[in-house]
């Protein structure tokens, strides 16, 4: 008897489907909706899951499941985004990075229905004109590419995240710095600097830390999104705002999710142990955070995506859609960055001849 079968079945704990364990990985990995749970293999054949975050999705129960609405799921076979829309929709092309092939996926576990939405805030008709602008004000993109914001097919999507909730106790330790100065005989002043021990303490609690759980787009421009107005803005989930829009269905990463959101909070937590530290200047900041009372919520987040081939790659260009904010990548044009060459070389050129 093999390993794989020796091994009693596991259930995604993100949709349900039964999931597969990859030892490359040390994980569970679900090949419906792409999550990843890190477990660990006991030599009897069963698994331990290792992740806090396992446990609190299998405790959602059914009826927080589904997007209470008759939805239509199809995969990306080129980007792996997995998009759901309105059921009478036919889909040919996948949203995200335009490819054909995309395959329905009828008979899915059913995926953590959202919490909450931000709902669309900036038109089309805005959005196209934003990008042509963003467009127009690089200089080394390809001229070609201004036209293309008017003509290429522009989605609306509601792209997923988890944001994460927590309290955080954080001790800290650091050398606090004082300047003082001393005159030599000739009047010269100089500054020292006195290092003295220093420590504190700083409670946080942290509220919608955002994590992306998006495959279609990629990291670099969401990042280049934020931030959306998520405390002000959200708006409890309801199937009806979806009606005519694409929604991404999450993949998640669990270990990387649940890395990314404490990297986030420990960098905001340096931050304000840094701002406690007397004196004036510091070194040697230690943080020792505990973090406690972790939740997680799934919420859609509203963006545009514009995505376009020049040459033989595929560029995205995304725009928030609450707040209106760009992030795209483009081009850089060859012609122009010529022109520019040969006008340096000749102005160096006559700059040369003139030294004579
Ligand atoms: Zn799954
Ligand atoms: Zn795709």
């Amino acid at each position: 008897m093999s390993e794989v079968t020796a091994i009693s079945k596991f259930a995604c704990p993100a949709c349900g489907a039964e999931a597969v364990w990859t030892p490359a990985k040390k994980a569970l990995v679900c090949p419906y909706c792409g999550t990843v749970s890190p477990a660990e293999l006991k030599h009897d054949g069963t698994l331990v899951e290792e992740n806090d975050l396992v446990a609190m999705l299998r405790a959602i129960p059914d009826d927080q499941r589904g997007w209470a609405a008759v939805r239509k799921t199809v995969k990306c076979q080129s980007c792996q985004a997995i998009s759901v829309f309105d059921e009478k929709r036919v889909a040919q092309n996948c949203d995200f990075c335009g490819s054909p092939a995309i395959i329905a996926m009828d008979d899915v576990g059913t995926p953590i229905r959202p919490g909450s939405q931000l709902p669309f805030k900036i038109p089309e008709t805005q959005v196209r004109e934003d990008i042509r602008r963003w467009y127009a004000s690089h200089f080394w993109a390809p001229n070609a590419l201004g036209q293309k914001a008017m003509t290429d097919t522009l989605h609306g999507l509601y792209l997923p995240y988890w944001t994460f909730d927590a309290h955080a106790e954080c001790p800290w330790e650091a050398e606090a710095g004082y300047y003082y100065y001393t005159t030599d005989d000739k009047g010269n002043r100089t500054q020292h600097v006195r290092w003295e021990y220093a420590s504190g303490h700083v409670s946080s609690d942290f509220d919608d830390v955002l994590v992306p759980a998006s495959k279609g787009v990629r990291p670099a421009l969401l990042e280049k999104l934020q931030p959306f107005p998520t405390t002000t803005d959200l708006l409890p989930y309801d199937p009806g705002y979806l009606s005519g829009w694409v929604v991404e269905q999450y993949q998640i990463d669990l270990v990387q999710a649940a890395d990314d959101s404490r990297r986030r909070m420990d960098a905001i937590l340096r931050s304000q142990c840094a701002a406690q530290i007397p004196g004036d200047t510091s070194r040697n900041l230690q943080i020792a955070p505990d973090y406690s009372a972790q939740t997680f919520k799934h919420v859609l987040l509203p963006v545009w995506l514009l995505t376009y081939t020049y040459g033989t790659k595929t560029y995205q260009v995304t725009v928030n859609g609450a707040t209106g904010k760009i992030g795209g990548e483009y081009p850089l044009s060859w012609v122009k960055i010529t022109i520019a060459i040969v006008i340096a070389l000749i102005i160096l050129g006559i700059f040369m001849a003139s030294q004579h």
